[in-house]
């Protein structure tokens, strides 16, 4: 009999996402010692790593990086979608109850991504030996990197300002994340999403996972998925390169740089992977852009909502033809075409030809018929990586590039287009079996959970469709 050789796998992998995280954030800064910097210099930067779908959002984001596809697989097709008709959030499930928090905290799941994750794959590959911990403030960043049977996965909730979990994972809270609670009461209470002390609070319940669950320590590779929260909500309100944002990111330089050495410490340089990335980028808004004479322009999705419907209405003598907009998609309400017995088709191109009216957009998209449209492939391609029949809108919006939803005075950034600034995000991986350098050769965020399967020889996702980056 042969022994069959055991494939050597670091004790940990850690994933770190910062939402909205451009990939020039990374050069932009002066950073200090051992954060960025060490990612930087220790690391391999895949400096050309872009996403391939629309609409580029958090949900999506995550779902993607550890899941390896994209939402025409892995289902989740936004940050808003619909299931059976009704619009809920990505990881929003009635079935489940809150765990911690107050009477108004919902149940929260991983049931609307129908393919599997890294950590998934771990458990599958060492007999569900391996254990995998999600955090972040927003629970869908907590949530979907996590995947189906995690140890455990927590976020913060606005309500009780905890960190809470649900009962789809567990029945009571660990005593360290009840400590938790209790320990740091105060700054819980702060507005953590535009508070450099909202990225220190993610981290330090991500080093009490570290210890409190032994991550690292077991006979089986672990994961641990931190996402950071507060960079996207601050700059949604202040914009990309506003003081408030550069001060998340100071303090986030600073906090990577301490859980670097904590996991030198407890798990040793060698013994780990780690790697970072972006759920998405961003758009710099109309004032700083405009500022400096360069194209921009707002578009306002509600009211494009509303002008479209008047128009059907004038036109069929129904209303509310159009459901709903979101993530720059629009649905179309097939209930009351039916009832009122209209030509769908008829519909489907008036209310194309009426979301096209504001010089902001590009094209209104009648997705079951893209391939019939002049536009390039590639933006072809990338809506149907994002499309998800029955969940995302039958109408996708192409914005003319530069323009995002938003308003004209507002100083805060968006994203959610195909354009370079909100699909391209930086990757860096570092420590087990990398050795530092870089490339600018195309790699996807789908190369992710492929590269980091490959790597520790395990199958990938049963979804995935990215290439293993080997260099
Ligand atoms: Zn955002």
């Amino acid at each position: 009999m042969v022994a069959t050789a055991q494939p050597s796998r670091p004790k940990l992998v850690v994933g770190l996402v910062v939402d909205q995280m451009r990939w020039d954030y990374l050069y932009n800064y002066q950073w200090g010692e051992g954060g960025f910097k060490t990612l930087l210099t220790d690391g391999y930067s895949c400096n050309n790593t872009i996403i391939d779908y629309v609409p580029t959002v958090t949900a999506a984001g995550h779902a993607s990086i550890y899941t390896g596809t994209t939402p025409a697989i892995h289902g989740i097709a936004g940050n808003n979608f619909m299931v059976d008709g009704k619009s809920v959030t990505s990881v929003q499930d009635d079935n489940e109850r809150a765990v911690g928090g107050d009477a108004k905290t919902r149940g929260k799941s991983p049931r609307n991504l129908i393919t599997t994750t890294i950590g998934d794959q771990l458990q599958l590959a060492t007999g569900f030996k391996s254990r995998t911990v999600g955090i972040a403030l927003k629970d869908r960043a907590a949530i979907l990197p996590a995947g189906h049977h995690p140890a455990g996965s927590y976020w913060y909730d606005g309500n009780s300002k905890t960190f809470v979990s649900s009962t789809y994972y567990m029945d009571k809270l660990p005593r360290w994340v009840t400590d938790f609670n209790k320990r740091h009461r105060e700054e819980l209470a702060s507005n953590v999403y535009q508070l450099p002390v909202g990225t220190s609070l993610t981290f330090a319940l991500a080093e009490q996972a570290l210890i409190n669950e032994g991550l690292g320590q077991g006979e089986a590779t672990d994961l641990l998925a931190i996402s950071v929260s507060n960079t996207d909500m601050c700059s949604h309100y202040h914009g990309t390169h506003s003081p408030k944002v550069d001060s998340i990111y100071w303090q986030l330089d600073r906090d990577i740089a301490h859980f670097i050495e904590v996991l030198d410490q407890r798990i040793g340089r060698g013994n780990y992977l780690l790697f970072l990335s972006a759920d998405h980028g961003g758009t710099h808004s109309y004032p700083r852009m405009t500022a400096h004479g360069l194209p921009s322009g707002c578009w306002s999705n509600p009211e494009a909502l509303k002008a479209a419907n008047a128009m059907l209405e004038r036109q069929f003598g129904v209303k509310k033809l159009l459901k709903a907009e979101m993530e720059y998609t629009f649905y179309i309400n097939e209930e009351a075409i039916e009832s009122a017995g209209l030509d769908r088709d008829a519909v489907m191109r008036a209310a194309c030809q009426a979301l096209e009216e504001p010089e902001e957009i590009q094209w209104a998209i009648d997705v079951s018929r893209i391939d019939t449209y002049p536009i390039p492939t590639i933006l072809k391609e990338r809506i149907k990586l994002g499309y998800f029949p029955g969940r995302s809108g039958e109408i996708y919006i192409v914005p003319r590039t530069g323009v995002y939803a938003g308003k004209k005075d507002e100083a805060g950034s968006n994203h959610g287009t195909w354009s370079q600034s909100d699909s391209h995000i930086p990757l860096i991986f570092m420590g087990w079996h990398v050795t530092p350098g870089e490339t600018s050769r195309l790699t996807h965020m789908t190369d992710i959970a492929a590269t980091v399967c490959a790597m520790l020889h395990i199958q990938a996702p049963n979804g995935c469709i990215g290439t293993p980056i080997m260099e």
